[in-house]
């Protein structure tokens, strides 16, 4: 049922997508190597880059976008991606454990009309309805502003443009007037329906965005519409945790490096870039390191619920015991690196306050080492690393972007971020530099010596959690 959905709904939405986005138009990522793939670089280097398998992260990606598909934060889609992280890392040798922790509860709904469903994103303020939902007529409201609403809007569905005043103005009216149900269309093209923002209020009727192009067909047809929309409640999340030990000493004096990726996608999204990519990634990287001695404990942290709040992450460190914090030394976060959209050449370092941290250093190293030009450091959050930021540990997130617009691949969050899209020559040259860091960092003693003074400070700020979460105030 659910892949079916997925597939009507990618193949309603196709036709939103702008000219330029056409597959035909992609190219695949470019890597020019100064030598060929693993022969730069140290002895130490070449155990992770002549070992690197693309193909194998290229099957995890596969498995998790085309086997499972949206992997959404409490689903059982999001469980089975941790099932397979588990058994994955179990064949590698490791003892896994999965930590469990409660989420929010979440609405989840359908807008059904005629013979279609379309895809919708639900306010966070919307009301539950029974399961019966809301039917109702579709009667154009406008852009909701006073005068706007005819009188057949009492007891049926205002459809309303975006623009001009607050998503919540044009909610109020609507009800005021009578409406049963709100539907806000988009005033612009977009792949995915705008999330209809209502600050802190809350609705007494149900209220779901939908795009411009579905709603300008509502209009015409002018038909009728059920909203369902009900609030799903106990929901849990995982983290699914590999620990490398440390060679020869007793776990409890040895710093801990973490390599750690979040495996759920936002409603809809395969999440081939965010975030199968990291994921595979660094499954592949637990792989090749579990024969190898280090003198650092490594954890490998699958983390859940990242695209609603960094959930997991967040509840992964609270968990860590103060003598765990004192020795975790750095934070190899990985999340979206291996995009093909043609102008992502650079690999970001995204630190959350800029600084040139060990995890910044020891990355620049291997990229010296291996004759990579690509990195650029860059003051952001919205990732996992965040969490570790806040608790005092080194930690960045590696991520591909437009070198000088920093812009993401534009169909981030979207339908399309689809395997298609993956580059496995990007996947390479990232997967090949980063484990190189992490081994370099690892395999070494390295006392307490060059930790970064974070600020220790929780990140606040919309733009850290997420990169498309809008203001309260959002039109
Ligand atoms: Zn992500």
């Amino acid at each position: 049922m659910k892949k079916g959905l997925v597939a009507f709904l990618a193949s309603l939405m196709v036709l939103t997508v702008p000219m330029g986005l056409s597959g035909s138009s992609l190219g695949s990522g470019q890597t020019v190597y100064a030598e060929a793939p693993g022969e730069s670089g140290s002895a130490f280097d070449k155990r992770i880059t002549q070992r690197f398998d693309t193909d194998l992260v290229m099957d995890h990606i596969y498995y998790l976008t085309e086997e499972i598909g949206p992997r959404v934060a409490g689903t059982e889609e999001e469980k089975e991606t941790a099932a397979y992280i588990q058994d994955q890392l179990e064949e590698y040798g490791y003892d896994v454990s999965t930590q469990e922790f409660d989420i929010a509860n979440r609405l989840s709904g359908t807008l059904i009309s005629g013979e279609d469903e379309f895809a919708i994103r639900i306010s966070p303020g919307s009301a539950s309805t029974g399961e019966e939902g809301v039917l109702g007529e579709i009667v154009y409201s406008g852009l909701g502003l006073e005068g706007d609403f005819p009188a057949e809007v009492d007891g049926n569905i205002a459809l309303i443009q975006r623009g001009e005043i607050p998503f919540w103005d044009k909610v109020n009216r609507a009800q005021e007037a009578g409406a049963a149900g709100v539907i806000i269309f988009d005033n612009a093209e977009a792949l995915v329906p705008p999330t209809p923002s209502l600050g802190a209020n809350q609705a007494d009727v149900p209220v779901v965005g939908i795009t411009k192009a579905d709603g300008e067909r509502l209009l015409e047809e002018n038909m009728t519409a059920v909203i369902t929309i009900s609030e799903v409640t106990d929901q849990v999340s995982q983290n699914v945790i590999a620990v490398k030990e440390p060679k020869g000493k007793k776990s409890d004096d040895a710093e801990i490096v973490y390599a750690t990726a979040h495996y759920d996608s936002v409603p809809y999204s395969p999440g081939a870039s965010d975030n199968a990519s990291g994921t595979g990634v660094v499954l592949e990287l637990a792989r090749i390191m579990a024969p190898y001695p280090t003198e650092k404990e490594i954890r490998f942290v699958f983390v859940g619920a990242e695209e609603i709040g960094l959930v997991g992450s967040r509840y992964y460190v609270s968990q860590l015991s103060e003598g765990e914090i004192a020795r975790s030394a750095a934070n190899f976060n990985l999340d979206m690196v291996g995009t093909n959209w043609e102008p992502a050449t650079s690999l970001y370092v995204n630190v959350v306050d800029g600084a040139p941290n060990q995890v910044w250093q020891s990355a620049s190293g291997a990229a010296e080492r291996l004759g990579n030009d690509s990195l650029i450091l860059f003051e952001r959050g919205a990732s996992d690393h965040v969490a570790f930021y806040e608790a005092g540990i080194d930690a960045a997130n590696f991520i591909r972007r437009e070198p000088g617009t920093a812009a993401l691949e534009p169909w981030y969050h979207t339908p399309f971020d689809t395997i298609d899209k993956i580059s496995e020559s990007r996947l390479q040259e990232g997967g090949q530099l980063i484990g190189a860091a992490i081994y370099d960092f690892a395999r070494k003693e390295h006392p307490g010596k060059g930790k970064s003074e974070n600020r220790r400070a929780t990140v606040s700020g919309a733009y850290l959690l997420n990169e498309d979460q809008t203001a309260p105030e959002a039109r």
